[in-house]
Formats: C-alpha cells, structure tokens, sequence
C-alpha cells in the first residue's frame, strides 16, 4: 500500500543512524558551546514570509523548493527550509537587540521539495550557528575557526576543504554585477533558461549554476576580486589574515556564491570529494543586510550551517552505545522478582534490558540481539538461595551471586 511508504525524499532514522545523527550534533553542540555559543531552538515553521522576504525572491529555495500550505486559520505558513531566517525573526521578536553579540547555536530538520538523491532530501537536519551584532572582521573568523574545529573533532581534518571568497559591500556588488550582465549577455544564446531568468533578477546567481553549458561561459567571466572597493578588500584580507593565524589552510574560490539572497564580504563552504555530487558538507557567510530587510534593526550577523546526514555519513568513530545487562528470569515467581531487580539496577544507573517471555533459549537469543554484555539468570533454584547467576556473555563465565550483592558484582559491565 504506497500510503505505507515514507514520502518521498523523507527516511526514517533507526537506532544506528540516530546514534550517527546525535553523534554529529553533539559534538557540534559541545564545540559550539565552547565557543561560546548557547542552543537555541525555533518553530519548525513560519509565516511564509519570513523566508520569502529574506532568502530572496529568486534563490532556487523560494521559488521551488519551499514546503509552504494555507493552515486552517487562512495563514501562509511554510515548513523552514534554513535555520537563518528563523533566529534573525526570533532575534527580533524577542527584541534581542540588549543581548549583542548573540551567539546560538540550533539543530534540527529542514524541508525542501528538492530532487531525492544521495545527499539531498526533502526533510534534512541541520546543525548551525550564528554570530549577531559583529561587524569586524574578527567574527568571520571566529565562526569559520568554529566550523573548523567541528569538523576535526567530527575526525575529519584533512578530509575536507574550506573555500572561501568575498562578495564584498553592496557597491563593490554593484560595480560587479553590472560588469557580469555585459559579460553574460555576450552569451545570451547559450545561456540556460534559469539563468537567463536570474540574469534579469539575479546575476550573482548565474555563477552557482549547475547547468553544464552554463559553468562553461561562467569559466571566463570577469572575477569578483578585480571589482572589490578597498574597504571590501580590506576586509576579505584580514579574513584570511586571521585563518593563516589559526593555521586553517583554505582555497579562494573565487567563483563561490552562496544560494541564498542575503550574504556579502565573506561566503564560505567545506567541501569533501568523499560523497559524490553532493559535497558541501558545512557552508555560511556573512549576512549583514538581513536583520534590517525583515524590519529588524540593522544588525551585522554571519553563520553557517552543516547537512547532518552528508557528515553522518563520514563519521567513524561514533560512540558505542551502552551494551544493557539482560536479564532473564525463569519462571512465574522469577519474573515477578525481575520485575523490581530491573528497576533497582537502572536507579543504580544501569541500562537493563528485559525481554518479556520464553524459555531461556528465546530469553539468551534475545539478549544476544540486543548485545547485552551481561545476563543475570534468575531461575527458581537461585531463587530459593537469594541468588542469581552471572554470565559473562563475551566469556562465557558464570557465577553466582547473592541479590544483594547484585549491583557491586555488575559494576565491571557497565
Ligand atoms: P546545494 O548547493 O547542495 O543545494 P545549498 O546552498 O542549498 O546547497 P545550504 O542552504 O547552504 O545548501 O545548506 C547548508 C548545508 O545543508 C549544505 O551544505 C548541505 O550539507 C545541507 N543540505 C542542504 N540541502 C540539503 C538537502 N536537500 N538534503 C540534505 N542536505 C542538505
Ligand atoms: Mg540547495
């Protein structure tokens, strides 16, 4: 029955990949916190417009990708693709403005009704963070160091790339977008429909097509780094200035452009080949126009956010979850008594697993399956002693012990 199966572009996360999933955002999130940046969550939707007004009207998000219905009240609401536009309107309407500079940090699921393929689907997770109230270039440091150090504690140093480039003040843009839009229309002919599109609405876009024809003509397009004002420049230089400083090696690429519409000076992304077509695994820039164009006060703000399905599936060590001790009573009275040991051993902060029926071969396969380190066997003959056997199930060794001696005898297989 097709009802039965997921929606498209949707999974479900069983054990294994929620441990992978927590494994990424928890370290982000001790890493973050040790920057100095504190969780927060936002609604998993908004009003329509906070995305449409701040992703800008042409980014391939708001035009095709947006999960956005009418609720039972006649409002617009739209499922957040991003997490930036969320904490820029909680920022505002929580006047935040006393708490500069703010520092969060978020995690959760996205939505866009993308193509499904690997590394892209249509509820995603990200971890992000993002830097409010910093206008020097200190920040954009700061929170690129952030990313850094997340992905060498993720085990993933020397695996990944950081590109960056600048997209400078808003009249170091202008002077390029006019010089892009003489390039481009040269090649009005070969262009792409979308980017003939953009080319009207969106110029800076062209540069992050995907379309084959399209990166061909973007090859010998004039660069962004000739059209930068010296302020921009100056800016873009004390960027890298403070990355050589950490010793954070980097790449200018100086055809990155991010896909939303709010960024200026510094776009960055990590990028790995590990994953195929798909490989921007961490990516933010500066956004300092944002705040101001959702009627918020005007307030500089950079951030990134990381795919947590495209990096769990590059973690390796992920961290082993805590092997239960099983435990298997035989018998009526047995099960009864079980029923308190188990209670008792999780307040002494055991994890117990309790299956619940059969004979002692279903109960041993059982607590096989679930990996147990341990079996504490209560049958009526232990019992009538005040005492249960203890398998060592990696050994095989087997002892009895006296219930009350219960806790003190598993302590080595917690
Ligand atoms: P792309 O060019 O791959 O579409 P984007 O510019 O749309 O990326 P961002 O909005 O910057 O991506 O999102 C940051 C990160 O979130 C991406 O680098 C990626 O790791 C992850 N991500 C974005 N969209 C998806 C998706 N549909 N499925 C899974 N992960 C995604
Ligand atoms: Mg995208």
């Amino acid at each position: 029955m097709a009802t039965l199966q997921p929606v498209r572009g949707t999974h479900d996360l069983l054990p294994e990949q929620c441990r992978r999933h927590r494994a990424v955002e928890e370290r982000c999130r001790l890493v973050a916190e040790r920057f100095g940046y504190a969780e927060v969550a936002t609604p998993i939707f908004e009003f329509t417009e906070v995305f449409a007004r701040t992703l800008g009207d042409t980014s391939d998000v708001v035009t095709k990708e947006m999960y956005t219905f009418e609720d039972r009240g006649g409002e617009g609401i739209t499922l957040r693709p991003e997490g930036t536009a969320g904490v820029a309107r909680a920022f505002i309407s929580n006047g935040l403005q006393q708490s500069l500079p703010l520092k969060v940090f978020y995690r959760g699921p996205m939505f866009r009704y993308e193509r499904p393929q690997k590394g892209r689907q249509r509820q995603f997770h990200q971890v992000g963070v993002e830097l409010l109230g910093v206008e020097a270039p200190m920040a954009d440091v700061e929170v690129i160091a952030l990313g850094a150090r997340f992905l060498d504690a993720l085990g993933l140093k020397g695996r990944v790339t950081l590109e960056i480039n600048t997209l400078g003040d808003q009249e170091s843009r202008e002077a390029y977008r006019t010089a892009l839009v003489d390039y481009l229309r040269g090649h009005m002919d070969r262009l792409s429909e979308d980017s003939k599109a953009r080319l009207e609405r969106n110029p800076l876009r062209v540069l992050d097509s995907k379309d084959e024809a399209d990166r061909e003509i973007v090859q010998d397009a004039p660069v962004f780094t000739d059209y930068l004002n010296e302020h921009s420049r100056t800016f873009f230089d004390t960027v890298l200035k403070g990355l050589d400083q950490l010793g954070i090696e980097y790449v200018h690429n100086t055809r990155l452009v991010r896909g939303l519409d709010y960024y200026s000076h510094t776009a960055f992304e990590f990028t790995t080949t590990e994953l195929g077509a798909q490989g921007t695994v961490l990516a933010g820039g500066r956004y300092d126009g944002l705040i101001k164009t959702m009627g918020g006060p005007p307030t500089p703000g950079i951030g990134w956010a990381a795919g947590v399905e495209r990096l769990a599936l590059l973690v390796e060590d992920v961290e082993p979850f805590a092997r239960p001790i099983a435990i298997v009573p035989l018998g009526e009275q047995a099960e009864a008594r079980a029923l308190t040991l188990a209670d008792d051993l999780r307040r002494a902060e055991f994890t117990v697993d309790m299956g619940y029926s059969g004979n002692m071969k279903k109960r041993m396969q059982r607590a096989n399956k679930v990996y147990a380190r341990a079996a504490v066997i209560l049958g009526e003959d232990e019992l009538a002693k005040g005492e249960a056997l203890v398998r060592d199930l990696d050994s095989g060794e087997q002892t009895p012990v006296p219930l009350g001696g219960l806790e003190a005898a598993l302590g080595r297989f917690r």
